[in-house]
Formats: C-alpha cells, sequence, structure tokens
C-alpha cells in the first residue's frame, strides 16, 4: 500500500492548502491597474495548459493536502470550456472549497452553471460604482453587467460572495465609504486593496493608498469590529453593526501577511509560484509534457514549497522596482 504522501509544509512550518490556479491570460477588460496601456503580448495557445493539462494538476495538487482552488486569470469566463473544467475541479474528491476570482461581466448568464458546477466562493473584481469611472478605468462600459452578477450571486446564496477594491488615489479613494455603505445591504466582503506595482502598469507611489489611510476614513463614519483572522486568510475584517457584510484590508505593501501566508500559484502558462513575489520556481506543463510522472512531478511541487522564503519572495521589503519588473497580474491571476 503506498504511504498518503506528505503535506505541503515549507521550511518555517507553513502548511500549504490553498492553490490558485490562472486559467488563461486573456481578459475582456483592460483595466489600467492590471494590463499596460500599449496593450499585451499574450502566450501562443500551446503554451497554455489545456483543460485536461490544468484537471490533472488540480488533482494532484488536492491529493497532496490542498483544500481549497481559486480559478482566476485573466478573466476565467473568457476560458473555453471553463463550466466544464469548474465541473471537473468540483468533483475532486477531498476538495473543500472551490472559488473564483471575476471581473463578474460576462458572468450573469452562467452563473446558475458556475453555482451547480460547485464553485461555492466568488470574488467580484469592482473598484467603482459610478459607470464612466468604471469605463475610465477598465477600458469597457460593463458595468450593468457586473452589477448584475453580482445581484444574482446574492439571491443564488454562494457561502462567499467578495468585492475586491484595488484604492487608487485620485482615482476611486472617494468611493470607499459608498462600497462600505454597500455592505449594509448586501451579505458581501469588500475587501479594500492596496494598489500594487507590476510589469507594465500605471503605478505610481502617490497612487497608493496604505490601508491605514482607508481605514481611518471608514472610522470616522463607521464603527468597525475587528473580526477574528481565520486560517490564511490575508484581509484584517471588520463587521459593521447593523451591516449584512464586512469590509477588509488587504495590504501587501505596507503590511506584509507572509507569516499566515498557506497558498501557492499556477499561471496560465503552467509555472509554479511559491511567491506571488518571486519567479516561477518550477515549469510545471515541461514536466508534463516531457512525460512526468504524478510521482515527479509531485516530488517537483514539494521542490518549490520547501524552497519559498520566509517574506516575500526573499526581498527585505516591497521594491516598486524590482516588482516592476514581474510578471503582471493578468499573467498571475491575483
Ligand atoms: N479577471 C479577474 C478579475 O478581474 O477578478 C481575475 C484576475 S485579476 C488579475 C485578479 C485580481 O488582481 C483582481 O481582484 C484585481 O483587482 C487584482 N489586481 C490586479 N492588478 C492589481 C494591482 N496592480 N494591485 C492590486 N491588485 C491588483
Amino acid at each position: 500500500m503506498n504511504a498518503a504522501p506528505s503535506p505541503l509544509v515549507d521550511r518555517i512550518g507553513r502548511r500549504h492548502t490553498y492553490l490558485r490556479i490562472s486559467v488563461t491570460d486573456r481578459c475582456n477588460l483592460r483595466c489600467r491597474y492590471c494590463v499596460p496601456p500599449e496593450g499585451v503580448d499574450l502566450a501562443p495557445r500551446s503554451h497554455i495548459l489545456t483543460l485536461e493539462e490544468i484537471e490533472r494538476l488540480a488533482r494532484l495538487f488536492v491529493s497532496l493536502g490542498m483544500t481549497k482552488l481559486r480559478v482566476t486569470g485573466g478573466e476565467p469566463m473568457v476560458r473555453r470550456g471553463i463550466l466544464s473544467l469548474l465541473r471537473e475541479l468540483g468533483a475532486i474528491p477531498g476538495l473543500e472549497e472551490l472559488a473564483m476570482t471575476t471581473n463578474g461581466s460576462l458572468l450573469s448568464g452562467s452563473i446558475d452553471a458556475v453555482a451547480a458546477a460547485g464553485v461555492t466562493s466568488i470574488n467580484f473584481s469592482l473598484d467603482t460604482f459610478r459607470r464612466s469611472r468604471y469605463l475610465g478605468i477598465t477600458g469597457r462600459d460593463e458595468l450593468d453587467a457586473v452589477l448584475d452578477a453580482l445581484d444574482r450571486a446574492f439571491s443564488i446564496g454562494f457561502r462567499k460572495v467578495k468585492i475586491n477594491c484595488v484604492v487608487m488615489r485620485d482615482i476611486n479613494d472617494d468611493e470607499v465609504l459608498d462600497f462600505a455603505a454597500f455592505t449594509r445591504q448586501y451579505p458581501v466582503a469588500v475587501r479594500f486593496i492596496e494598489y500594487m506595482p507590476f510589469g507594465g502598469n500605471t503605478w505610481t507611489a502617490d497612487r497608493l493608498v496604505p490601508y491605514t489611510e482607508t481605514l481611518t476614513v471608514l472610522r470616522d463614519t463607521f464603527v468597525l469590529q475587528p473580526l477574528p483572522q481565520r486560517d490564511g486568510e490575508t484581509a484584517r475584517s471588520f463587521a459593521i453593526p447593523g451591516h449584512a457584510g464586512t469590509v477588509g484590508f488587504i495590504a501587501p505593501m505596507t503590511n506584509h501577511f507572509c507569516a499566515r501566508c498557506n497558498r501557492l500559484r499556477l499561471t496560465s502558462d503552467g509555472i509554479l509560484k511559491n511567491c506571488l513575489f518571486r519567479h516561477g520556481s518550477v515549469n510545471l506543463k515541461e514536466l508534463m509534457r516531457d512525460g512526468a510522472t504524478d510521482s515527479e512531478i509531485g516530488d517537483a511541487i514539494r521542490g518549490a514549497v520547501s524552497e519559498k522564503r520566509a517574506h516575500r519572495g526573499g526581498n527585505a521589503a516591497i521594491d516598486p522596482v524590482l516588482l516592476a519588473s514581474s510578471r503582471p497580474m493578468f499573467r498571475v491571476g491575483g
């Protein structure tokens, strides 16, 4: 009988239970904080993992102890075959949570099928409630479609619905109170994310709004009651008395959360990243296409986990220059 494989624990004892899978580098939006204004060179299709390759790796990761998978992108809903992929992933024995991060603009018509496939949690990326501003940030006039999908998500009753809002000075930072007010009626976790520099995006230091600043603005209007942080959770979350939802802060720039990190990332072209701030450590696509067995791929995954650094991929601090040379978010999946 085969012994159960050892769990994915790194050198400082962090146990990895959460895999983010980017299923495509393509996206129907052109968010200025994510995609370079001059456009992008997309990977040739042959470089992107096939659905079967994603399924194989997902099964393997779950057999190694992953209990949560998040499908992201690019925009996952533009990937052909996404619903059948979600069904396959949702049926993996041992998986406890299947989540998706989406801009929501293509979701409304498929949301019942997404829920039926086993997706339990949806994160919507939404940075403004204003139509013209949405167009300015994303380059597309899709706000109504996103709000419609959000509304449907509430009525379907996913286990978790979250909104990711990247706060950018003089772009949308005047809307943080509107986002908090949105949680009064809706059972949604709004997470304010610090704006990060990535390859080719339009980040500048003065656009970064440290989370303490957003927190202060919210505290001037709302009573915020800290909620306990769950295992591996990156956000610091707060309840607001009388509100159905919560607010939270993800502060990779000013307050890293590496000690709690339980995640790995698989890029759409099959690179395993053990840290957002580190270049990929192993090319699982090449291993698979060279005929590696599951056991050999498992060893490569364990090797990548054991090389994981304690903080920020081994960087003493967030260095915007270094980050700006790293893969843009649409290639990594957030
Ligand atoms: N297309 C999907 C979506 O919009 O949610 C999934 C991919 S998107 C790259 C994943 C997450 O990365 C989004 O929540 C987005 O807000 C976040 N993101 C992208 N660029 C960012 C940046 N420069 N700083 C902080 N978050 C960023």
